[in-house]
């Protein structure tokens, strides 16, 4: 549910102009690494919930695809769409987490004989009343575009913090949990070799993350990781893919300072004796204070407020812990 508050304030225009298609918005990333683009907007009837970015990779035994889109139908067109690209199997379908803009097109791919791979998060996600409250939510927004659609679990789980590497036609994919961030399960894939990190929502090109998990302090680590992998490609889960070393170095960086600054001034404030309602308030004339630049960030005026009541609740209890 709390996805949906961020989703809700986020209202960047489109035009109208929306891909009829999700093959129209197919990109060649690498040789062997393609990548299909979203809107960066809330779910709607007109974009179809085409809201997320999908990847699939074609080896020698097979095609590995990330993440699988918000519709059934979606799912039937990414399938569509790497079928016009390669004409060997989809053998791997990983889901970067359960959110719905990212799982809700698995049931195309298990038609499709794929097997499904998430962090066993899933199965608790796919079994909690709420879910389905928002699915039917969903329901209501997309009408006949959700047609087929249906929350399945996956096929293989990531346990908590661990991973596996999954080699199929000479590729080596490392499926891990590296931290608790946006979710209580997200995990990124990483090929090794050619240095790609196909990331999941931990880290965007010019946006804020969302932090209604209340996973930022553990969220830094999956940072710290993504600096220490030294990735040439990182491909996200919503917005452009981050090309080179530079840019990911400083989108991450950016990333990090954002939580920290966020953090230290939450903690600033309720050790002063603030309350909530002040910190929501007052959060954004204090993070623009500290650096004027946030101000330039899209929607930053938005999402900044929900994120520190999130992780109020973290500080309060990270206090706690600590005895005071
Ligand atoms: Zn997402």
């Amino acid at each position: 549910m709390k996805a949906i508050l961020v989703l809700l304030i986020i209202t960047t225009a489109f035009g109208g102009n929306y891909p009829k298609h999700v093959s129209q918005t197919l990109k060649k990333i690498m040789k062997d690494v393609y990548g299909v683009f979203g809107v960066y907007e809330q779910v709607s009837y007109e974009n179809r919930g085409f809201i997320s970015n999908a990847y699939f990779v074609i080896t020698d035994e097979g095609v590995v695809v990330i993440d699988l889109l918000s519709t059934y139908k979606l799912g039937k067109e990414l399938l569509q769409t790497i079928a016009g690209v390669t004409k060997k199997p989809v053998k791997f379908a990983v889901v970067t987490h359960y959110h719905t803009d990212h799982f809700y097109g698995v049931r195309a791919f298990k038609e499709a004989g794929a097997t499904i791979i998430a962090h066993k998060w899933a199965e608790e996600y796919v079994s909690k009343e709420s879910s389905w409250n928002f699915y039917e939510a969903r329901k209501k927004i997309l009408k006949e575009h959700l047609e087929g659609t249906t929350m399945e679990t996956p096929h293989i789980y990531i346990e908590e913090d661990e991973g596996i590497t999954l080699e199929l036609g000479k590729k080596t994919f490392v499926i891990r949990q590296f931290c608790k961030g946006h979710t209580a399960g997200d995990v990124m894939v990483w090929m090794p070799e050619e240095k790609v990190l196909f990331g999941g929502d931990i880290v965007f090109d010019g946006r804020l993350p969302f932090l209604g998990s209340g996973f930022s302090k553990s969220w830094l680590k999956c940072l710290d990781r993504i600096l220490e992998m030294d990735p040439l490609f990182v491909l996200p889960g919503h917005g452009k893919p981050m090309l080179t070393r530079e840019r990911i170095r400083n989108r991450v960086k950016w990333t990090r300072k954002y939580i920290s600054d966020l953090r230290k001034t939450i903690r600033k404030m309720i050790e002063e004796g603030r309350d909530l309602d002040y910190i929501r308030e007052n959060i954004n004339t204090a993070l623009v204070e500290i650096d004027p630049m946030y101000a330039q960030v899209p929607v930053f005026f938005d999402v900044n407020p929900v994120n520190a009541y999130y992780v109020y609740f973290e500080i309060e209890n990270e206090l706690i812990e600590e005895g005071q």
